[in-house]
């Protein structure tokens, strides 16, 4: 599946980050949260963090004008409609994530895949409560993104192949590295974490 535009859903500490990341790496990001002060912060702190870059050499100014063009803001979740990936890193609340699906699914095409950036909440269950649990997974960015080189991938019961070749190619394309993950609490990183 070919992934170009890629919507993220929550504007915060991980959906910046993200963001971030996938504007630099080409694709077309269009970014939604309740708030529009944390979608105006989050593009201000996507802003300095690629300057950083800029003057640490790691990027390019051109490269740098060219990703913050493509980023784009709306507080209406069902702009994303659109979108081919979608990845929710909006509060870490089951209810709060169950019901971002529930009002995206009617407005997407069939082939989109759904992805969630939680830490804690099962991917079978998120998964099985759309009408796509095949191309649902488990998308799990390390904080800060843009410093974090591992991304977790976590299947849910039902995911298919061809879901996870794509998002495999995905993580290619940011130039980060794929750990397959249990869909299990707190899968592998913050599972070793947390006992320290
Ligand atoms: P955060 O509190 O910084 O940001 C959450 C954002 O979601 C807020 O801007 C909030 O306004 C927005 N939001 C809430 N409800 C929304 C809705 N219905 N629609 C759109 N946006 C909504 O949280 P965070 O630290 O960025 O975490 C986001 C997700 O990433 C969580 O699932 C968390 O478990 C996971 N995660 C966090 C970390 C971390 O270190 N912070 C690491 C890995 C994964």
């Amino acid at each position: 599946m070919d992934i170009r535009q890629v919507g993220v859903v929550g504007a915060g500490q991980m959906g910046n980050g993200i963001v971030h990341v996938f504007a630099l790496a080409g694709y077309d990001v269009l970014l939604t949260d309740i708030s529009e002060e944390s979608l105006q912060k989050a593009v201000a702190t996507i802003d300095r963090n690629i300057e950083r870059q800029v003057a640490r050499g790691k990027v390019l100014p051109a490269d740098k004008r060219a990703a913050l063009d493509r980023i784009r803001t709306t507080l209406t979740l069902t702009d994303l409609g659109q979108c081919d990936l979608i990845i929710e890193a909006a509060t870490e609340r089951e209810t709060v994530k169950q019901a971002i699906f529930d009002d995206l699914l009617p407005h997407l095409k069939p082939t989109t895949i759904l992805t969630s950036n939680t830490s804690s909440i099962s991917i079978t269950r998120l998964a099985s409560r759309t009408d796509r649990p095949e191309k649902f997974m488990g998308f799990h960015f390390m904080n800060p993104v843009p410093v974090m080189q591992l991304v977790e991938l976590i299947r849910g019961i039902a995911t298919d192949q061809d879901t996870w070749d794509s998002l495999h190619a995905v993580v290619r394309k940011l130039g980060k590295t794929a750990a397959s993950a249990e869909d299990f609490p707190a899968f592998i990183v913050n599972r070793i974490l947390m006992p320290m």
